[in-house]
């Protein structure tokens, strides 16, 4: 039976703690996840998990878009975001949770693509460190989908958000799926990236919680040789970058803002002057877009 009350408590908090989003997902909606990814392996007794979001600032990618500055998106739209400003908000929707008498597990968004790090304690647990995808845990959340480019996308902030996980044995109501959608196919983000990395002419369904996606076929390989804007990953450089700021994100931003597919809206246009780009054959260039 969910504790609407937990929820409402939940709710309530969100805005005084500086969280943006907030998703609910039931232990059904990751059925048929590996172990190894699967959040329910950290606590099995767990009933729900919650996701709480914070934007990235637009402005946190203004130094990026101009070309002039790197090394503050890497603070303010990363690592300050995911290790400090949203690990206090969510280490304090814990200690409200665990003031009603419910245990609630804090879970940090490392990448799943991190191997284990150990082997497991006894026969038939995952070694740790199990990792969830938290991208498939934002769409059974019910905030948002993942776009052709392969990110995720809310209809508040595109692909402007990070997120913290919390674990609870607290049963609460879960939020719908998302069932709109935020890319309309557009492209952009494929006619933008110069290396040619994303192919808008293979599309791979994938299914996740029960909702089922269309993405690019994408070579991730060229991804982490990328130079415009694209974030090495900061635990190995051979896992995935960081492709929010990255160039083909960036002209996605720019498409949903100009065409009205997200909600969080500003007075002027982010990208007024073409953009600059790295590595295709336009090397060194201004003129992406
Ligand atoms: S640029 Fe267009 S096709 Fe690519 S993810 Fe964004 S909305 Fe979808
Ligand atoms: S990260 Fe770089 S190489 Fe990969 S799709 Fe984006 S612009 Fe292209």
């Amino acid at each position: 039976m969910s504790d609407n009350n937990m929820k409402e408590k939940i709710l309530l908090a969100i805005k005084r703690l500086g969280i943006d989003m907030v998703g609910f997902a039931s232990k059904a909606r990751f059925e048929g996840v590996d172990a190894q990814h699967n959040p329910f392996s950290i606590f099995p007794e767990a009933k729900t998990v919650i996701l709480v979001g914070k934007r990235i600032c637009r402005g946190a990618l203004r130094g990026v878009e101009e070309g002039t500055n790197f090394g503050d998106y890497s603070l303010f739209g990363k690592t300050w975001l995911e290790d400090e400003f949203l690990a206090v908000s969510c280490y304090d929707l814990v200690r409200l949770i665990e003031d009603e008498g419910w245990e609630a597990c804090p879970v940090f968004p490392n990448s799943p693509d991190i191997p284990t790090q150990g082997v497991a304690v006894s026969e038939g647990r995952p070694a740790p460190n199990v990792y969830p995808d938290f991208d498939y845990a934002a769409v059974a959340c019910g905030l948002g989908e993942i776009g052709k480019s392969g990110l995720f996308l809310s209809p508040e902030y595109g692909s402007r958000q990070r997120f913290h996980m919390i674990l609870t044995d607290a049963e609460i109501e879960e939020t719908p799926l998302f069932e709109g959608s935020v890319c309309d196919g557009c492209g952009k983000c494929a006619e933008s990236c110069p290396l040619g990395a994303i192919d808008m002419n293979h599309l791979k369904e994938i299914t996740m919680a029960g909702k089922t996606m269309q993405v690019a076929s994408i070579r991730y390989d060229l991804c982490k040789t990328c130079k415009n804007g694209a974030c090495p990953n900061s635990v190995n450089a051979s896992l995935m970058p960081d492709r929010i700021p990255a160039l083909c994100n960036r002209s996605c931003l720019c498409h949903l803002e100009e065409e009205g597919l997200v909600g969080n809206r500003f007075e002027r246009p982010f990208r007024t002057r073409e953009a600059w780009q790295i590595g295709g054959s336009g090397d060194g260039d201004r003129g992406a877009r």
